[in-house]
C-alpha cells in the first residue's frame, strides 16, 4: 500500500489531523478514540477567572471524583502533574540519595532515569520467561522502594496477584505500583492499598482517559504516606484546566472511556490473529499495546513511517524468553486503537513485512 495521503489520515483518526501530525501516532499507547466529549467541553467553558488565578492546592470536586473513582477516602488521593511526577515525588518521599530502588527489566524507562536523578542505586533483576518476577532476587539487595509496573511498559504482561501480594508482605520499604494501564486489565491492584499501609498505586488520565496533553496522574495511597508524598509534590501541580477537565471525564465520561477502553481490548484480540497470519507473535499483553519481538525493528518502524504510521522501535531489551533473545533485544510497540486504523496499519505491516 502506497503512503496514506493527509486526507485519509485525518478520516482515520483525530491524531491523524495535518495540523496535528503528519502521522497515525501508534507510538505512546494513548487513547487513539480522541478526547472524552465532556473533558473537552469542559476546557473549552473554562472561565477566564480561572485562568488569572492560582488553581486551588485542595481540589475538592477532582479529589472527590477521583477517590470515588479509585474507591477510597480522597485524603488517599494524591494526584500531579502526570504519573510520572508521582514516581519522581514519591523517590524522593521515600527514600534517600544511596538507598536502593528495585525493578524487574524491562520496565517503564522513566524509572531508571528518575532514580538516577534522585541519587537512588538501581537493583534490576531480569523478569523470568513467564514475564512473572523473581522475588527472592528482586528483594535480595533490601531495597527501599520496590517498583511494579503491571501491566508492564514495554511487554504489555500482567504480574499475577500473587507476586503483588507476596512482595507487599516481603518488601523491607515501600512498594510503588506503577498502573497506568489499569483500565485495560480484569485484574487491577487498586483495592490493595486497604490492605497495605507501605502501597503507592500510580495511575494516569493520559491513557485509557485520552488526557495525556493535560499532564493528570494521581497516586493511591495510606493517608500517612499521601501527607508526605503531599509535601515533596508540592501545590499547584495540576493547573485549572486539567483539573475541570479531569472532573468531567470522571464524572460525566466514564461511559465513554469504558466502552473505548473494552473497544481497545477486542481490537488487540483481533490483531494478535491478524499478526499471526503475517507470522508475527506478539507478547501476552493486558494493555493497550503490543510488544513484538522483531531484530529488524528499527528499520521496520522507519518503513512504516514512510506509511504514515508511527510505531515504537525498542531495542537493547534483556533476553526474557526466546522470541526476543531470537530477536536480540529488540522489539516493536504498537499502540491498539479503532479497528479501521489498525486495518490501514495492517496494510502496511503487509507491505512491509510481507
Ligand atoms: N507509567 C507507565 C508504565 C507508562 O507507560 C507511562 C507513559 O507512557 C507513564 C507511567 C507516564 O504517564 P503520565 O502521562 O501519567 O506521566
Amino acid at each position: 500500500m502506497a503512503s496514506l495521503t493527509r486526507a485519509s489520515l485525518a478520516q482515520l483518526s483525530p491524531y491523524a489531523t495535518p495540523q496535528v501530525v503528519d502521522a497515525v501516532d501508534l507510538s505512546d499507547n494513548t487513547n487513539l478514540w480522541g478526547t472524552p466529549p465532556r473533558a473537552a467541553a469542559a476546557l473549552r467553558e473554562l472561565q477566564d477567572a480561572a485562568m488569572t488565578r492560582y488553581p486551588s492546592t485542595q481540589p475538592a470536586a477532582l479529589l472527590a471524583a477521583l477517590a470515588a473513582y479509585a474507591g477510597v477516602a480522597p485524603e488517599m488521593i494524591v494526584p500531579g502533574c502526570g504519573s510520572d511526577d508521582l514516581i519522581d515525588c514519591a523517590m524522593r518521599a521515600f527514600a534517600e540519595p544511596g538507598d536502593t530502588i528495585a525493578f524487574a527489566a524491562p520496565t517503564f524507562s522513566m524509572v531508571a532515569q528518575f532514580a538516577h536523578v534522585n541519587g537512588l542505586r538501581i537493583a534490576s533483576v531480569p523478569l523470568q520467561p513467564d514475564f512473572d518476577i523473581d522475588v527472592e532476587a528482586l528483594l535480595a539487595s533490601r531495597p527501599r522502594i520496590v517498583y511494579l509496573c503491571s501491566p508492564n511498559n514495554p511487554t504489555g504482561t500482567g504480574l499475577p496477584r500473587a507476586t503483588i501480594e507476596r512482595v507487599l508482605r516481603e518488601a523491607p520499604g515501600v512498594v510503588l505500583l506503577d498502573e497506568a494501564y489499569g483500565e485495560f486489565t480484569d485484574a487491577p491492584g487498586f483495592d490493595l492499598v486497604h490492605t497495605c499501609d507501605r502501597l503507592v498505586v500510580t495511575r494516569t488520565m493520559s491513557k485509557a482517559f485520552g488526557l495525556a496533553g493535560l499532564r493528570i496522574g494521581y497516586a493511591v495511597l495510606a493517608p500517612g504516606l499521601a501527607r508526605a508524598l503531599t509535601v515533596v509534590r508540592g501545590p499547584y501541580k495540576l493547573n485549572a484546566g486539567a483539573e475541570a477537565a479531569a472532573a468531567a471525564a470522571l464524572t460525566t465520561d466514564r461511559q465513554w472511556v469504558e466502552d473505548r477502553a473494552t473497544e481497545a481490548v477486542v481490537n488487540r484480540v483481533r490483531l494478535v490473529q491478524e499478526l499471526a497470519s503475517l507470522g508475527l507473535a506478539p507478547l501476552p499483553s493486558e494493555a493497550n499495546f503490543l510488544c513484538i519481538p522483531r531484530a529488524d525493528a528499527t528499520s521496520l518502524a522507519e518503513g512504516l513511517a514512510a506509511r504514515g504510521f508511527l510505531v515504537r522501535a525498542l531495542s537493547g531489551l534483556p533476553p526474557v524468553n526466546q522470541a526476543l533473545a531470537d530477536a536480540q533485544g529488540s522489539a516493536l510497540r504498537i499502540t491498539v486503537g479503532p479497528w479501521p486504523v489498525m486495518e490501514a496499519f495492517l496494510a502496511a505491516l503487509r507491505a512491509e513485512v510481507g
